[in-house]
């Protein structure tokens, strides 16, 4: 059958911070053949980065579990009966000492993720030094705390922070049937407060949570009308864990991450784009097809928050094998 002509954006690649993008040109993105999607997708990517490096991000997880939110998504939610144990908050020195691991294998930026709705004022204190610490590392440093309340992202701004994380998750439209205890304007309202503390953005979603194609273009269209875009976009691919309302998610085929991957490349073109959790579940020739499809970040350390992650001597390896070198 003959392929149908497909409309498609310009050859030049609209200016990120005056991109704005429509779910049906997203949607009509990711239908494109996989082949022309990976091309083109490529062919932004070499406009933009060195298509040889890759940023490498260092995740650990300074507080573990007993969260009150309900991410249906998150063996760390008090709602939920999984097999994370709870811990406590790091103490400083465990956490510089994990970020000096992290800068001795090669990581460029360390980032600390805690498993609370928001930061109390107390916490924040303890963070401010551990942010402050690791920057003084030579480190890039990311956090990811939940939402914060006036003021709290211009003092992680003057303790050192480059970015704050703080995903989207999914689309608007799909975000109540995976939390229901915070919704889509609460998201947007911390990332506007990072933003307006001069803060970099570190924002992406996740798929494979049972969310159809049209709800990847949401997901990606969001992401990309943010003004400006965030600098950095991790793309996680769901990793089921026992006990989580999603742990028995339908398979989302893999040529469909790949494809998500492109289209946020080709939305994105300055954003790093990141292969966030679910990549141990990935091949090796499927993370390279998305490393061509504009894919330039991994998280990089045997551990991503809870679930595993490829450890540091195999995705060496692998960079190895591709010709790929850490920024
Ligand atoms: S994803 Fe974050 S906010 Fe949601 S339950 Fe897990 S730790 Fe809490």
């Amino acid at each position: 059958m003959q392929a149908t002509p497909i409309a498609f954006r310009p050859q030049t690649t609209p200016h990120p911070e005056s991109a704005s993008w429509s779910v049906d040109e997203i949607e009509t993105l990711l239908g494109l053949p996989f082949m022309e999607l990976v091309f083109r997708a490529a062919e932004i990517h070499r406009q933009f980065f060195d298509p040889c490096k890759v940023q490498l991000s260092t995740l650990i997880s300074i507080k573990t579990g007993g969260c009150s939110e309900d991410c249906g998504y998150c063996p760390q939610s008090a709602h939920h009966d999984t097999p994370v144990p709870n811990q406590p908050m790091l103490t400083v020195d465990e956490v510089v000492a994990a970020a000096r691991v992290a800068k001795a294998n090669g990581a460029g930026r360390f980032c600390m993720g805690a498993a609370w709705r928001g930061p109390k004022d107390a916490d924040l204190q303890q963070t401010l030094r551990m942010v402050s610490e690791v920057k003084a590392l030579g480190l890039e440093t990311c956090a990811t705390f939940g939402m914060l309340r006036d003021g709290q992202a211009e003092q992680l701004k003057g303790a050192g922070l480059d970015y704050y994380n703080h995903n989207l998750d999914t689309a608007p439209d799909k975000y109540a049937d995976i939390v229901q205890t915070r919704d889509y304007e609460d998201r947007l309202d911390t990332l506007g407060k990072v933003r307006a503390a001069g803060l970099s953005v570190c924002c992406g979603g996740i798929v494979g949570m049972n969310e159809t194609r049209r709800d990847r273009a949401g997901l990606i269209a969001q992401l990309a009308n943010l003004d400006p875009q965030p600098e950095s976009v991790p793309i996680n691919q769901l990793v089921k864990v026992v006990g989580t309302p999603l742990a028995d998610a339908g398979v989302m085929d893999w040529t469909e991450f790949v494809r998500t991957i492109a289209v946020a490349r080709i939305a994105m073109p300055r954003s790093y784009v990141r292969l966030s959790a679910g990549r141990r579940e990935m091949d090796e020739a499927t993370q390279a097809l998305c490393f061509l499809a504009g894919a330039n970040s991994i998280f990089y350390g045997d551990k991503l928050l809870t679930t595993g992650n490829p450890d540091v001597v195999a995705d060496q390896a692998l960079l190895q094998k591709l010709d790929l070198s850490a920024l």
